[in-house]
């Protein structure tokens, strides 16, 4: 229970580096890293003020205050009643701070009325501030992140066993979202069911095409489980794989594997993404992957490091992101291959260990 007074206390350390007075967050993760209460977005606003010194205070509508727990005494709810001026709240409780970093999520109604009831303040987006901070992992984040990355490990061996021919992408979907929740999610973010040419469309949406013999489908899902998200990527052939997938997919798949021993700490991030794109230009299908390596993960799907050419941050342990490259070949197919890792002290550690080979299906 802890651990919120030490976030609280990290977050001021960080404000006091970056000339921050006092930062406010709103709707988004970045809210519930720093108090365990996650707000509804709505019209009526909530915003948590942490100044650099003294107490920090979570304006609420009136009516959630009841649903909000304070770990540890860590700061002070106050509950705003309908006919209140909360943004006034709001401002007097930043009061002499002339930087204000404020949540990336927040609502721009929000902020545009508090520069206009504090227009000589400046405010800055709070990004950096929180990436800072929710980056490195704590040993019970990466549990949570381990725990759920076995939950769609085991949907995907599950899926090995599924016929896929003569049904829709949408229906294939539809039992990955049932699989993983009975399973122990408590939200999917994205199931993506992309077969033959659609494959070839990295965020294809599940459709009503039809699954036939010869496609080889990109099977990408992943939602949260207690507050941490899953996010992996495996393929399935159905029957036969099609006409130049198998020597793209050995490129593919050894690439992922040297993107993954290459991290450890120290190194950059847009060194790794760099090991998978120089390998697989090097086999010839270079223009054929379109996307950075990969993404960050915590609380939210896509969050810092990016794993992208010419970022120069350094890894750490505790940092936890994914590898996926992938080959599309327009009009004809798609492939990616998806695990999360943790940087460790000596190196990497996979969060995800399914098995890497496609996997051939009726
Ligand atoms: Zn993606
Ligand atoms: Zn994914
Ligand atoms: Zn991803």
């Amino acid at each position: 229970m802890n651990e919120y007074r030490t976030r609280l206390e990290a977050a001021r350390r960080v404000m006091d580096a970056q000339g921050v007075d006092a930062l406010c967050l709103s709707v988004g993760s970045d809210l519930p890293y720093l108090t365990g209460y996650r707000a509804m977005p709505l019209e009526r606003v909530t915003m948590l003020i942490v100044p650099r010194e003294g107490s920090a205070h979570l304006v609420v509508p009136g009516l959630e205050a009841p649903r909000v727990s304070v770990p540890d005494n860590a700061f002070e709810v106050v509950g705003w009643a309908e006919l209140d001026d909360p943004i006034a709240t709001i401002d007097g409780y930043l009061g002499e701070a002339e930087t204000v970093a404020i949540g990336d999520e927040t609502w721009a109604r929000f902020v545009l009325e508090l520069q206009h009831a504090g227009p000589s303040r400046s405010y800055v987006g709070a990004s950096d501030l929180m990436a800072e901070l929710r980056m490195v992992k704590s040993p019970a984040e990466i549990d949570a992140l381990r725990r759920a990355a076995r939950t769609v490990d085991t949907v995907v061996d599950e899926m090995a066993d599924v016929r896929f021919s003569g049904r829709t992408e949408r229906s294939i979907s539809r039992e990955l979202i049932e699989r993983t929740t009975s399973l122990g999610h408590d939200t999917m973010d994205f199931w993506i069911v992309a077969s033959g040419p659609n494959g070839a469309s990295p965020h294809h949406e599940p459709g009503d095409r039809v699954i036939e013999r010869g496609d080889a489908v990109v099977v990408d899902f992943g939602g949260t489980q207690d507050g941490y998200c899953s996010d992996t990527t495996r393929m399935f052939v159905v029957g036969e794989a099609p006409y130049g997938f198998d020597a793209a997919y050995d490129v593919l798949r050894e690439a992922q594997a040297c993107a993954v021993d290459a991290v450890r700490p120290g190194v950059t991030a847009g060194s790794i993404d760099s090991v998978a794109r120089d390998m697989i230009t090097e086999a010839g299908y270079g223009d054929l992957f379109i996307h950075r390596l990969g993404h960050g993960i915590g609380m939210d799907t896509h969050e810092h490091p990016y794993i992208i050419e010419g970022n120069g941050q350094v890894l750490e342990a505790g940092m936890a992101f994914s590898i996926e490259p992938g080959i599309y070949s327009p009009g004809e197919w798609g492939m990616r291959i998806e695990d999360i890792v943790v940087v460790t002290p000596q190196g990497v550690e996979r969060l995800n260990t399914s098995d890497r080979a496609y996997r051939v299906v009726d």
